[in-house]
């Protein structure tokens, strides 16, 4: 299976903004952002930002596509799924990348980073409806219920994640999550606004289109 090695931090640089891809180090001073606010390679600092127009539209897909870990052949399978959709098709890709299995579980707190979520969900430790999913692409439905998986090894991990969820204050409104059970359910699929993905989808529909 293809796996995405370029280190994390150059994505954040080369995007020139904070992606959060590495969990709880994306907020202390050793973010490479922080650190090197500038672009990566030995050109960097002196790069400048002016892109043509399909400069620009590359760079907002491989934002959105590196915001929530996917490659470019499951990115484009997604666009392809939504394209036949009725809507605006930014938007509704948007809207199945957020509904993603490994990015929910990422939403609900069960993981610091999209990557340890899909590790999460690729292990075998995420059930779905009381049935084990190791698919981090699984569309998520409404109504459906999300926890762990009753995985013996495991159980330290999710009792300090309990600890950690009794003082989350920010899950997203399409989610409701029960402490006691650590169980979370899809109650809607998310709106445009809720999602707080700082770039506009409809360019990656452009860039397709060319
Ligand atoms: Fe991006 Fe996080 Fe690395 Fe900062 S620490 S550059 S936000 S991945």
């Amino acid at each position: 299976m293809a796996r995405d090695i370029d280190p994390k931090c150059r994505k954040c640089r080369r995007a020139g903004e904070k992606l959060f891809l590495k969990g709880d180090r994306c907020y202390t001073p050793k973010c490479g952002v922080v650190k090197r606010a500038y672009a990566p390679g030995v050109h960097g600092k002196k790069m400048k930002r002016g892109l043509s127009e399909y400069g620009m539209q590359l760079s907002v897909k491989q934002k959105i596509k590196r915001i929530y870990g996917v490659l470019e052949t499951q990115f484009r399978r997604h666009f392809d799924e939504v394209k036949k959709k009725k809507g605006i098709t930014g938007d509704l890709l948007l809207e199945r990348l957020e509904m993603r299995l490994d990015n929910a579980v990422y939403r609900i707190g069960f993981a610091s980073s999209r990557s340890q979520a899909r590790q999460l969900v690729n292990h075998g430790l995420i059930s779905v409806d009381g049935k084990k999913v190791t698919i981090p692409s699984y569309e998520v439905k409404i109504g459906q219920k999300i926890s762990q998986n009753s995985h013996k090894k495991e159980k330290n991990y999710f009792k300090n994640i309990a600890q950690a969820l009794k003082n989350k204050k920010d899950f997203p409104v399409w989610i409701s999550f029960d402490a006691k059970s650590l169980e979370a359910t899809i109650n809607n699929r998310p709106e445009r606004a809720q999602m707080g993905v700082n770039a506009d989808p409809q360019i990656v529909v452009e860039y397709y289109s060319r």
